[in-house]
């Protein structure tokens, strides 16, 4: 249920943030859109205003163009009065005036009294005569002639030699005179003209303008670009009687993505900030991740702290606590908090508080790895003290701790609480001192018949003698004091005999300190030798001594060794009572050169050798092939000649005639002259 609801938060956490990050991207992608398209409008909006300007101007040029020729003319006819005299000033009007290609003077019935033309184009009228031309102007006088204001007519083509033609637009203001009608005047605008004056050169090199009429057909055009047909605009003109428009049609094109340098600069800054979005977002996603990591390592960090069963402390350089994991806490019986605060460690025993202080000021002012390392990492043992006041032995083990930038800044010491230990090596040590202890006696209770045999002789001995001293007393002579001497002398030499058989039973039976000594070999085999001589002696067995010179002195435990010694030749004797014919048996130790400070010790019998099936087993507790054996023998050895750093060994040798047949059982003891002579108890 935990792990699913763990899934589910991981999920949701994940698609919160996923659904977070992809608003806004989204978001960032609507704005830059919305930007970009506004942009894009206000440039077209603007583009379309400059147009509709543009219109809005030249129509009203154009239309002041139109009437100011139209006053001109006006005034010209007040003013003037003979027809020469207005001949003059309409010649003015159209050398001044390049959109009015020709001028006019009718009778009251349209009769053409007069007419000038522009002298800057071809005289209108010579493709087709003025009079089959003269459809729209009639209507426009007539119409001049009822409101007594000038009149425009509707535009009309006017072909010219060569093809070519212009549209022409008529204006026919009625004449006055002496407050009657007095016919007309007609101007002829070209419209083309027209266009090109109102607009100016500047206006025409980015628009195109052209004079439709209300249905669209066109009828003179001017400019120098055609018009892109994307920005246009039209504009009534305004003249009496006509109902012409002005168009106006942009060379400018659609607007570009990337008008400007504003929205250059808006685009680049948004893909920027697209970009700045996304290493962001790499960032954040790398981020969690890293801190993922970091709070997995931490949270298992944390898990191998609390799990270890080693205490963990971690000292300031000035010995302050400053971390100790749970392992410590529970094995000094106080908490993290109490043993950080606290200005002597409460774990220390109030009796070593002193020594302890030394101790540490030694340590924490030595350099760290100075003087060829550390000696506390290989470890050191030390008391400290429970909660309860109980002490218990503890082994140390200390390193500098060194920060990340390489700097020292304090100790780091695993603590290992020794008392379990300690108690099993005791009660280990104990058991073997049992064990061995059982050993002997039960060697010894081997050995009774053994020794009751050889205590025999002697008792036997003092008796006869005792008898014959009394024999003596009951017949006395002169020899008696002599004889009686003598047997006397006897007794107290068998008696010291049979003594000296009990005592070397006793002191091998006696418990002695385990302590090493060192002492030479040939005392440690001496020692042993009464009860090896004994046991050979029932079954015929010679005893062979070999000796280096000088002979080498041993470290061991000298009960131990004793015991080991006895073990092996009494096996040896065993082995060759039931197999060997009695001249065949001999029994040799032999001890070797000190080699590599250690010296050997060598037990070799002429007895059958040690079959595959008994080998396998031999070092076994328990094991034998003796009806009356213990089994014990062999495996005690070992475990003596293990602790004093050696190992036992044994090698079956070849049967004659190849070789002299039998087992040889080795082992080595430390050389005492390699040895240093203090071992110090504790470090
Ligand atoms: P035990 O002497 O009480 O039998 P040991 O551990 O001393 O116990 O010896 C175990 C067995 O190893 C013996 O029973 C014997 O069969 C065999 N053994 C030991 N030493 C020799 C030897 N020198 N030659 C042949 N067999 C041996």
């Amino acid at each position: 249920m935990n792990a699913l609801r763990l899934l589910h938060d991981a999920l949701s956490g994940r698609f919160r943030r996923a659904l977070l990050w992809g608003a806004l991207v989204a978001l960032l992608l609507v704005a830059q859109g919305l930007l970009v398209t506004l942009t894009v409008r206000y440039e077209a909006t603007r583009q379309q205003e400059a147009v509709d300007a543009v219109a809005e101007e030249v129509s009203g040029e154009l239309r002041r163009a139109v009437l100011r020729s139209v006053q001109a003319l006006q005034a010209l006819l007040w003013s003037a009065g003979a027809p020469a005299q207005w001949q003059g000033g309409a010649t003015e009007l159209l050398r001044a005036r390049r959109e009015v290609l020709r001028v006019e003077r009718r009778g009251e019935d349209m009769a053409l009294l007069g007419s000038l033309a522009s002298p800057y184009a071809a005289p209108l009228f010579t493709a087709l005569g003025r009079e089959q031309m003269s459809a729209e102007l009639e209507p426009a006088c007539t119409a001049a002639r009822l409101a007594s204001a000038p009149v425009f007519s509707r535009s009309y083509f006017v072909p010219q030699p060569g093809g070519l033609g212009v549209e022409v637009i008529d204006a026919c203001i009625p004449v006055q005179r002496d407050g009657r009608h007095d016919g007309f005047v007609v101007l002829s605008f070209g419209l083309g003209a027209l266009l090109d004056e109102a607009a100016g050169a500047q206006r025409l090199r980015r628009h195109e303008f052209s004079i439709v009429e209300v249905d669209g057909t066109r009828l003179a055009r001017a400019g120098m670009t055609r018009g892109a047909g994307v920005y246009s605009a039209r504009h009534l003109l305004e003249l009496p009687g006509s109902a012409l428009q002005l168009r106006v049609d942009s060379a400018e094109g659609s607007p570009q993505l990337i008008p400007n340098l504003a929205t250059a600069l808006v685009l680049g800054l948004s893909a920027a900030l697209f970009a700045l979005l996304l290493l962001l977002a790499r960032d954040v996603r790398r981020r969690a991740q890293v801190e993922h990591a970091l709070a997995e390592a931490l949270a298992f960090r944390k898990a191998m702290e609390d799990s270890l069963s080693t205490g963990l402390r971690a000292r300031t350089l000035d010995g302050r606590i400053s971390y100790v994991n749970a392992a410590f806490c529970s094995m000094v019986g106080f908490s993290a908090e109490e043993l950080r605060d606290a200005a002597t460690p409460p774990y220390w025993p109030p009796e070593f508080i002193a020594e302890y202080t030394e101790r540490q000021a030694a340590r924490l002012s030595a350099e760290p790895g100075a003087g060829g390392g550390n000696p506390h990492q290989e470890g050191f043992e030390t008391v400290f003290m429970r909660r309860d006041g109980e002490r218990f032995p503890v082994m140390i083990y200390e390193t500098p701790l060194v920060d990340g930038a390489g700097r020292h800044t304090g100790w780091m010491s695993a603590v290992l609480d020794m008392s379990a230990q300690r108690r099993v090596e005791e009660l280990s040590r104990q058991q073997q001192e049992r064990l061995q202890a059982t050993a002997r006696l039960a060697t010894v209770g081997e050995m009774a018949s053994l020794l009751s045999h050889e205590l025999n002789q002697p008792l036997a001995a003092i008796a006869s003698y005792a008898t014959g001293s009394l024999n003596l007393l009951q017949q006395p002579d002169d020899q008696t004091p002599d004889m009686l001497r003598h047997a006397v002398t006897r007794i107290a030499e068998q008696a010291e005999r049979a003594g000296r058989v009990i005592k070397s039973v006793h002191d091998f039976v006696r418990r002695r300190e385990q302590a090493r000594e060192s002492i030479r070999a040939d005392q440690l085999i001496d020692a042993v030798l009464p009860l090896v001589r004994l046991q050979a002696r029932k079954s015929g067995t010679r005893i062979e001594l070999e000796y280096p010179d000088p002979i080498p002195r041993v470290m061991c435990d000298r009960t131990m060794l004793e015991q080991v010694l006895l073990n092996l030749t009494r096996n040896g004797i065993q082995a060759m009572e039931g197999a060997t014919p009695q001249p065949q048996r001999v029994l040799r130790l032999r001890v070797l050169p000190s080699q590599e400070g250690r010296v050997g010790f060598a037990v070799i019998d002429a007895g059958p050798g040690i079959p595959p099936e008994v080998a396998q087993r031999l070092f076994t507790p328990f094991f034998t092939t003796r009806s009356e054996g213990m089994g014990l023998g062999l495996s005690l050895c070992r475990t003596v000649i293990e602790q004093h750093g050696g190992a036992l060994e044994f090698e079956s040798l070849a049967p004659p005639p190849e070789g002299p047949g039998g087992t040889e059982f080795r082992f080595t003891l430390p050389d005492a002259a390699r040895v240093p002579r203090a071992v110090p108890a504790r470090a």
